[in-house]
């Protein structure tokens, strides 16, 4: 097969590949951004494979950066934009069913595609656009399917990350995982135990946020992979509810987390620590706390204006969009706009502070300061009165008396 028209990104890194020709070695466009062309998606980074090693490499091209050499790869800069170029490599020797810490350096573009996870992501495209399919990507891709490269078995063993990897692509592609490969996963779910969190979260975050969602978390569950996912072990139930919610892709990774949170069930208090173990950054685990808080408040009952000065826009928004999945009308950008028409946003925008308090009323610094002015932020949130000066100072005296 052979490109008529190639995208942009290839036009222009296309110089590259002719250069390192010239100097007598291959070179390919390869991986996800072969792939994406040929579905007619977007590409986002275009990778290079070359029969050249990263010394001849760095011979040819003036402008480089040793990125990660001991693999293979070279980061090339090239007038604005830059590219990673790795050598062609096999990895052979696995070790602990993770990413070979060392790889061996070839020649052959076939022993390089024959190490890659999926048919789909194992092919190669020439400069002039001609693609080099040596494991029929290119009808599995016609046929949407998700096919090992080789023995699924194998591949696995060799790299349990893999079978995480194809759970995404089910989501981001809507493809079928071939039945050997389903199979094959199936058998070696036990091996993610070996995989990092982090580079298992990576695959897991992508999974929620592809378009074909419910489809891939189905496939996780099948496949019994979720139960090496930190804190899903006991929540399969949960994932098949969630994956039954309507097939609408959620935005972003915070709501990802809060509606999954949500099938589970997790009390607030459980947030954290759930997140903890997926390593999620600190903050994340606030974004998904608080939004997951304002969820619950607005199930609980109509947005107010006090709920939503506590939560703020961010969170409050976020929970709106989510009440889509409960099949209920939503709308974000009203709640945008009532949070903007808020008296105030923070304590900050009260027209008094504790400085003027200590000034005009007799009595030395304590609790009580706080307490008046959390009572005096929420009077001017729900207008009671307006957040000027001397009502407030009235609205605190008459507090302090009835307080006696
Ligand atoms: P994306 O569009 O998300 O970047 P991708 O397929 O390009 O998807 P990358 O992680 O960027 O995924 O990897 C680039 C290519 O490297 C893949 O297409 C695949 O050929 C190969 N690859 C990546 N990870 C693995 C792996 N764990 N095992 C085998 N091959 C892999
Ligand atoms: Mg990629």
């Amino acid at each position: 097969m052979k490109l008529t028209k190639l995208p942009k990104e290839f036009a222009e890194a296309a110089p590259l590949l002719k250069k390192i020709e010239a100097a007598g070695y291959e070179a390919y466009f390869v991986g996800g951004s072969v792939r994406d062309t040929i579905l007619g998606q977007p590409i986002h980074d275009v990778d290079i494979a070359t029969s050249a090693f990263p010394a001849e490499i760095k011979a040819l091209f003036p402008r480089t950066i040793d990125i990660g050499i001991e693999h293979g790869t070279v980061l090339v800069l090239w007038e604005q934009a830059q590219y990673e170029i790795t050598t062609f490599r096999t990895e052979a020797a696995y070790q602990d069913y993770r990413r070979p810490d060392k790889v061996d350096f070839v020649r052959s573009l076939k022993e390089d595609l024959k190490r890659r996870d999926f048919t789909i992501n194992a092919l190669a495209l020439q400069e002039d656009g001609v693609i080099i399919d040596l494991f029929d990507g290119l009808a599995d891709i016609d046929n949407q399917i998700l096919r090992a490269v080789g023995h699924p078995q194998e591949r696995f063993h060799e790299d349990a990350l893999r079978m995480m990897r194809g759970l995404r692509f089910v989501s981001q592609l809507g493809f079928v995982l071939e039945t050997e490969t389903l199979a094959a996963i199936h058998a070696n779910h036990a091996l993610l135990g070996k995989i990092s969190v982090e580079r298992i979260m990576i695959e897991f975050v992508k999974l929620l946020l592809g378009n074909h969602r419910n489809q891939a978390l189905r496939a996780l569950v099948e496949t019994e992979c979720y139960i090496y996912c930190p804190g899903l072990r006991e929540y399969g139930e949960a994932l098949l509810r969630m994956a039954d919610l309507p097939a609408i892709p959620l935005e972003n990774e915070t709501a990802a987390w809060v509606l999954l949170i949500d099938q589970m069930g997790l009390a607030p208090e459980a947030v954290r620590s759930f997140l903890k173990a997926w390593k999620c950054s600190n903050d994340c685990i606030r974004q998904v706390h608080t939004a997951y808080q304002a969820l619950l408040a607005r199930r609980n009952g109509e947005w107010n204006d006090l709920v939503l000065y506590q939560f703020g826009l961010e969170a409050t928004c976020l929970a709106e969009g989510l009440l889509r999945y409960d099949n209920q009308p939503n709308d974000p950008a009203k709640i945008s706009q009532r949070y903007q028409q808020l008296p105030i946003h923070s304590l900050k925008e009260l027209a008094i502070n504790g400085r003027d308090l200590l000034q005009t009323i007799d009595r030395s610094s304590g609790p009580w300061l706080k307490e008046v002015l959390t009572a005096a932020e929420a009077a001017v949130i729900t207008r009671k009165i307006p957040n000027e000066k001397e009502a407030l100072l009235a609205f605190v005296q008459a507090y302090l008396a009835k307080e006696g």
